[in-house]
């Protein structure tokens, strides 16, 4: 089992297609070091063999360290997933000490101004081209994990020539997933088919050339797809998310259902959560399915597909996933991919701490999309 341990949603980029949810926690209300060391101690009793620490931008937590030595202490792998742009050589070498075994770094584009646009902050590319080198000199793994879309699905190259460059030993492709501050920002995010082709064409290449340097993960997006993904391995199956306030999820976007409620672990056991919460009973196994996922032989293989795109695109968590085209609405979100792909939208609707902030925010901090057009598909 793995734990995705969201330790807070503060951080200091504002990508617009944050997997947080559209309500972001508060300082305030995260949980305490001791609530967190409790809840590693209950996750190593439950299985759970590796936590990866996340955000937000989880080196905002200035306990990182001790979060992870109990993590160490309780045989449990660490990585961290971090923006990079708030650590320098001394928390790393902290961070290491304490028993961190992986990093795992966020880059948004292979070049700075693009990058910098795409994360709402200035100067963060070349802070963290800085930090891979820490990371790497401090004797750590290091993956990089690239976020494509169509601003940058372009220079996908470029990007698996940087990760190489900075000696990383896998690149993570991930196609954004629509949902969240995603889907509020689809039009401007939206790959075309011909970019998806290309990019495609373009990791098959590099993953004859590059065997045995960089291992590259890379999953074709949902919207383009004929069958769905197996969300999370199946849900409530093998991987369990703590929020920054304690809440336990099957799915780091699980909060995106509105009409499902979770329980925290300042109110249960993380164990007793896990076994019969109501929110991880909901979806378990093939029993709640409909047609036609009920009657079809890849029901225990894809576990009927992602339920927060099938509640988002249908409004029905329990609706087989658009993306298989099996599901009445598989016609529905092609006509979607088709349409926002080729929508004329550049500017995006940055993450911030409050929704009403989407628009007009005036925080120097947040850049616009370069107007020389070097975010664009055709540069
Ligand atoms: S996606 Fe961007 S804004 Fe969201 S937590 Fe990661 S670095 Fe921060
Ligand atoms: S019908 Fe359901 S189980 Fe079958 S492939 Fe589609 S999503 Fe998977």
């Amino acid at each position: 089992m793995g734990m995705l341990a969201e330790l807070t949603h503060r951080c200091p980029l504002s990508c617009p297609y944050c997997s947080n949810p559209l309500e972001l926690e508060r300082a305030a209300g995260e949980l305490t070091t001791e609530e967190w060391l409790w809840t590693i101690d209950e996750a190593a009793d439950l299985g759970v063999l590796q936590i990866h620490f996340s955000g937000g931008e989880p080196t905002v937590r200035r306990d990182l360290e001790r979060l992870i030595a109990r993590a160490r202490e309780r045989d449990v792998y660490s990585n961290l997933i971090t923006a990079g742009v708030l650590l320098d050589r001394r928390r790393i070498d902290a961070l290491a000490a304490a028993g961190l075994e992986h990093v795992q770094l966020s880059l948004q584009d292979s070049r700075s101004a693009s990058a910098d646009a795409i994360g709402g902050y200035r100067g963060g590319h070349e802070k963290k081209l800085a930090v891979a080198g820490m990371v790497r000199a401090a004797g750590l793994p290091l993956t990089i994990n690239a976020v494509v879309h169509r601003q940058n699905l372009h220079r996908l190259e470029e990007l698996i020539d940087l990760s190489v460059a900075l000696g990383a030993e896998r690149l993570e492709v991930a196609h954004v997933q629509y949902y969240g501050w995603a889907y509020a920002n689809r039009a401007a995010l939206m790959p075309t088919r011909d970019q998806l082709d290309r990019a495609t064409d373009t990791v098959e290449a590099a993953r004859d050339r590059l065997k045995g340097i960089l291992g590259i993960d890379y999953v074709v997006p949902d919207y383009y797809a004929r069958r769905p993904k197996a969300c999370m391995g199946g849900w409530g199956r093998r991987f369990v998310n703590v929020t920054p306030v304690g809440k336990v999820l099957p799915c780091h976007a699980a909060e995106s259902i509105t009409d499902m409620t979770f329980e925290a672990v300042r109110e249960r056991p993380l164990a007793a959560i896990w076994e019969d919460g109501p929110a991880f009973e909901r979806f378990r196994g093939t029993g709640w399915m409909a047609e036609p996922c009920r009657s079809c032989d890849r029901r225990e293989v894809d576990f009927g597909g992602c339920r927060c795109q099938a509640f988002a695109l249908t409004g029905d968590a329990a609706a087989t996933d658009p993306a298989c085209s099996l599901s009445p609405r598989h016609g529905h979100m092609v006509a979607l991919a088709k349409s926002e792909s080729g929508a004329d939208r550049r500017d995006f609707v940055y993450r911030s701490m409050s929704r009403r902030e989407h628009f007009g925010r005036g925080s120097s901090a947040v850049l616009r999309p370069p107007a020389d057009g070097s975010g664009s598909p055709e540069k």
